[in-house]
This record gives C-alpha cells, structure tokens and sequence, in this order.
C-alpha cells in the first residue's frame, strides 16, 4: 500500500515505490528522471501490490486465447512469480549475464511475455523478432547484434541451426517448445524446476532495455536500442490519452511480438496503467477469427494495422455485436479516411489514429476526447514538440510541407531511442540542427493537426508539382471497385515522372471492362483531388508487396517501374 503523505525526493526509488502518476508526470518533464528504474520492479511488482490488497480491480495482467480453446489467464502475481522463474532460467542453466544480448524470436505465446519480464528482471537486453524471419534474416540480425543467446521456437529452429556456426558470439540456444532439440536447452522443462526466489536488478534508467529492429520498409532494418526508461516510463500517457486505459480494460493489440508496436500496446502502455494484455495466438490473420474474438471475449480497446481495417470494412460489420469493444486504434501507415469513415458507420466506433517510429515512440495521436479530423494523424503528443521544418531546420508556417521533426531540447528526451547500435552515422543522420528528423513528410494545419504526405522517398516530384502518394491513394479507395491501392511514380519521357497506382480491386469488379474501369478510377481521382495527382498510369494487382508488419513497400514497386528490381 501507497504511505501517506510521500513527497517527491531527489532519488525516489531510495524512498518510497514510484507511482502512475510519477511517471506520467516525469513524461511531461514535470518531475526529473530517476537514476535507477526497472520496469518489473517498479511497475509489474507495484501492481502486484495492488492486486494483493484489492487496489486492483479482478483483471488478469496477460489473457491469451489461441482459437483452439486452449487459454492463459495470469493475475501480475503470477507474471510476478513465472517471470522471476525466468529470470533464473537465463542466468542459471543458459548463463546469461547483465547487459547479455538476447534474441527472442517467438509467436504470440504467453512465454514471450515470461522472457521480456525475465530479461528486464537480470538487466538482459532482449531483441524481438517476427517468427517469420528468414534464415538470412536470422543471421543478419544474430551477427550484426553479437547476440550471446537466441530465445526461439520450433518454427525457426531449424533456421537458427542451420546458420549457427557463422556466430560466433551465440553462447545458448533456448527452445519454448514441449519437444526436445538437440543442442537446444528447453524452457518448458527447465521453468518449472527453477527458483522462485529473484532479486531483480537495480537498472539504470539510461541502461539498455532491448534492441527493436525497423520495420525494414525502405531497406535493411535499423537496430534503435531503446533504455530501461524510454520503453519502461515513456509510454504511460499514451496509455492513458492515446489508448485511454485504464485497470479494467482489456486491451487487445494485434501486432506480431517483433515490433515496437507489440511493447506498446502489448507491454507497456497497457501495464503501465495496470489493464491486461489480450492477446489471441492467430498464426495467420483472418477476418473471421477476428471478429468471432470481438463477439466472444469482453476486449474493450483494439489496435490493429490499417491494412485489418481495410480488409474488414470489406465485411458486412453490421451482423457482429462486439461484447465489449468501445475504443479502436490504428497506426504504423496512413490511415484513409474513407475506412475510418466506413468503419464508423459500421460499428458505431471512431477510429483513433497515431503515428508514431521504431526510434522514437508514439509523434502524433488522436487522443481520446479530442475531435477527430478524419485523414489526420491528430495532434502532437507530450513531451514532443513536433514541427514541420525545411531542408536547412527552419520551421515551417501552418499549411506549408515540410519534413516531420522533433525539437531537441539541450538534452535528449529520455523516451527517444539511444543509437542505431553500431552505426554512428545513421544515428547523426537523424539531427538536423535542434531538430531530429523522422524522414517522413506532412503538412501541420493551422489546430497544430498533422497531416502525412509520405515518405520522403515516396514523395512523386511529376512536372515540378510534389505529390504525395497517401492522397491519391486515399481518393482511390472511396470507389468502390477498390480495396487498396499503391501510388508510386513511372518514368516518363516528357513529364520525367508520372503517377502510377497499382490496384486490388474489390471481388465483384474483377470482371469488369478494364479501360473502362481505369477512366472511371482517373476521373474519380480528378474529382476528388487536385487534377494533377491523378494516375496517369493504372494497373490491376491481386495484392500489393508489403513488409511483415503489413504496410505496403512502396519501394519495391518504385524500383520495378524505374527498372531497378
Ligand atoms: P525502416 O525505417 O526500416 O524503413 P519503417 O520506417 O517502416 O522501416 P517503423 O519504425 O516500424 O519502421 O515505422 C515507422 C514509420 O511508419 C514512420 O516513419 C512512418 O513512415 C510510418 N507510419 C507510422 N505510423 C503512421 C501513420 N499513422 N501514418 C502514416 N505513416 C505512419
Ligand atoms: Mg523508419
């Protein structure tokens, strides 16, 4: 339980336990950062506390479903105790020491969870990645990293085998697996014959935490090493006004366990304000799985990619009652605003958008109570001071497109990520000036919301007009023969480059008279947009290129009309 009167000390963790509302006040640069923070003992142990003296309302910390009636329910105790079993697990049997890189490469299962907690509990620096990395991908990412163990599971197995003796530095091999491997130390049988008994490191809050690769949509992923503090505290408001949550909620964030998206929906923006975590195994999505969980189990607050959102508006939406769902999110691409649009009519529900990188965090949300305008990625979020600025870090006024940057202070903010590990020029290649860089492009309006324009690689420069693909995409999708679409620039003799889109069309076009249907989509496009941002160029798709996180790799296309594939 909370001591009464507590002040706020110098070194407060010395004191007394750090509180919710800390951390959000040290997210507003209120209150400074403490020296030392770990996000299990100071926030997953606190809410054990809670739990335990009924300060908590019944909620389990982690619900997992795997649509095969199988079923995961822990209260933060039980995280509590499992996790410090597997905080013994890493150091014990596999060896691992403070400041050990870890490569966690599993599905959604509960033990994914276990081995962040457990990582955080021994100081470990663990690095998420998708189950549906490659063998090159695996080794690229074990090499360049220097990784001393890989957390895996019987998925990738054989790719890490098959690539072990070109990493030197890999020390332990740990399977989440019932079934035993050779030369794999298996974690199932181990867990249960481990210590309860941990004592949890005392981290430094600029110590290392993990290591998030990029999505990887513009070349090979960057490593952003992120602290004990900007994934451990930087997310609490977020939490709070991006995704509203509270002890009660049931969270259900769909993103695989590789990105950063997983930490904040599914890890720390969620715990940090004490709701559970949902999470449903599914291996692969599906509309019909989806939708069944949302009738069945009481989510409250959903976030899924755009791409989900596209797919099910496709659905006639009207038919599910969803149990309990009463706050939806989107983020990672654009969102059109003609899926927000139809997803409201659908389900009664906005959708609340937020943008946001690998290296530094959520930029700019639609928080909860502030209007909505639909194409918008919303407003800049606290502590960021986000601004629209020119080649040289000038600011730019309301209305003009620039680059999408954030003004440093004299110090760096404690929510930003470290490095890019082991590529000091990329790393400085994000600063221009007093400002960090995000390499995206926008247009802020005169209410301070933002609007993206696009990548600045993605950016069509077509008879010295700029063009931004997000729109004429967007307009695309508002007729109904598309489901979505690409925009990319085409060589041109006369115009140097031109507009191109690639389309997946909706089910009952497919037959359609193609020219026709190309002259229609152009004159919609006309209508609706500038005239000039029409596709001069049109061609059909069964589906668009797109990275494991979903989001649609526009360079690909790019480089197979420039003839560069
Ligand atoms: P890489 O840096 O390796 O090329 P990536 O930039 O896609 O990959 P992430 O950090 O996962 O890696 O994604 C961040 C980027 O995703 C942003 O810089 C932006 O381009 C895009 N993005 C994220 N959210 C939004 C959004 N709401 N609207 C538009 N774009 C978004
Ligand atoms: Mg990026």
């Amino acid at each position: 339980a909370k001591p009464a009167g507590r002040h706020f000390h110098k070194h407060p963790q010395l004191q007394t336990p750090l509180t919710l509302a800390d951390f959000e006040a040290i997210n507003r640069c209120e209150k400074p950062l403490p020296k030392n923070f770990n996000f299990a003992a100071d926030v997953l142990d606190q809410w054990s506390q809670k739990e335990k003296s009924g300060e908590r309302p019944a909620n389990p910390a982690l619900w997992w479903v795997n649509g095969k009636g199988d079923e995961v329910k822990w209260s933060f105790q039980e995280l509590g105790s499992l996790s410090r079993k597997a905080a013994n697990v890493l150091t014990k049997p596999c060896g691992l020491q403070r400041g050990d890189r870890v490569a966690v490469i599993l599905p959604r299962i509960p033990e994914w969870w276990l081995i962040n907690v457990a990582c955080i509990r021994t100081g470990l620096v663990f690095m998420p990645g998708t189950t549906q990395l490659t063998r090159k991908d695996i080794l690229y990412r074990l090499q360049a990293s220097k990784a001393k163990c890989i957390v895996a599971s019987e998925e990738v197995a054989p790719a890490v085998d098959s690539i072990v003796s070109e990493c030197p530095n890999l020390k332990t091999k740990l399977l989440v697996s019932p079934d035993r491997w050779d030369g794999w130390l298996n974690f199932q049988e181990l867990l249960p014959l481990a210590s309860e008994e941990h004592s949890c490191v005392e981290t430094g809050s600029q110590e290392p935490m993990a290591i998030y690769f990029t999505s990887g949509t513009t070349g090979s992923p960057k490593m952003a090493q992120h602290s004990q503090s900007s994934l451990g505290i930087g997310y609490a408001l977020c939490g709070r006004y991006w995704l509203d949550l509270t002890p009660s909620d049931i969270m259900w964030n769909m993103s695989d366990t590789g990105w950063i998206k997983a930490a904040i929906g599914s890890v720390f923006s969620t715990w940090l304000q004490g709701a559970c975590v949902f999470v449903h195994r599914m291996a692969q999505f599906d509309t019909d799985t989806f939708l069944d969980t949302l009738t069945t189990y009481p989510i409250t607050t959903l976030c899924s990619a755009p791409t989900v959102y596209r797919m099910l508006v496709q659905k006639d939406l009207k038919r599910y009652q969803f149990k309990r769902l009463r706050h939806c999110l989107t983020g990672g691409e654009p969102l059109n605003p003609e899926v927000l649009e139809q997803w409201k009519v659908q389900t009664g529900l906005e959708l609340y958008e937020g943008y946001g990188q690998t290296e530094v965090g959520i930029i700019c949300a639609n928080c909860k109570g502030q209007e909505i305008k639909p194409g918008s990625m919303g407003k800049g979020v606290v502590p960021y001071d986000v601004q629209i600025i020119d080649e040289s870090g000038n600011v730019l006024p309301p209305g003009k497109e620039g680059e999408i940057a954030l003004r440093l202070e004299s110090t760096r903010p404690f929510c930003f990520f470290s490095e890019y590990v082991d590529n000091p020029e990329k790393t400085a290649a994000t600063i221009r000036r007093n400002f960090y860089v995000t390499g995206d492009r926008g247009v802020m309006d005169n209410d301070g919301y933002f609007w993206f324009v696009g990548r600045a690689d993605d950016v069509i420069i077509s008879s010295g007009y700029r063009i931004g693909p997000f729109e004429v995409e967007s307009a695309l999708i508002e007729h109904p023969a598309v489901v979505e679409s690409a925009v990319v620039s085409s060589p041109d003799p006369i115009r140097g480059e031109v507009v191109k889109a690639f389309i997946v069309l909706a089910a009952p076009f497919k037959s359609s008279n193609r020219e026709k249907l190309i002259a229609e989509l152009q004159d919609h496009v006309k209508n609706s947009t500038a005239p000039y941002k029409y596709p001069r160029k049109v061609e059909f798709v069964q589906e668009l290129p797109k990275t494991i996180t979903g989001k649609i790799k526009r360079n690909v296309l790019r480089d197979q009309e420039w003839g560069r594939a």
